[in-house]
């Protein structure tokens, strides 16, 4: 019996994978993380990317010459 479950177990993260791609326990904790902040407001202190006005947190973003960048995307743009 519990090696139809064993399938099942398997056929699900097959599923998942082959839909989302990304790890479940890494998108799930960020989520969570995201809620968290909105409760308690603005106490991570955020940023905005001087190129596309993104809002990113001090700990995502790139500072590049006291200029805050989401990405390297638009950190190559600014060059
Ligand atoms: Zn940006």
């Amino acid at each position: 019996m519990w090696f139809k479950l064993l399938i099942f177990a398997i056929a699900g993260v097959a599923l998942y994978r082959f839909f989302g791609g990304k790890v479940p326990f890494l998108d799930t904790e960020e989520k969570e993380l995201k809620e968290e902040h909105d409760d308690f407001g603005k106490i991570e202190a955020t940023s905005s990317c001087v190129v596309c006005g993104t809002y990113v947190t001090e700990e995502d973003a790139l500072i590049y010459k006291k200029r805050t960048y989401c990405s390297t995307e638009c950190l190559e743009k600014e060059k």
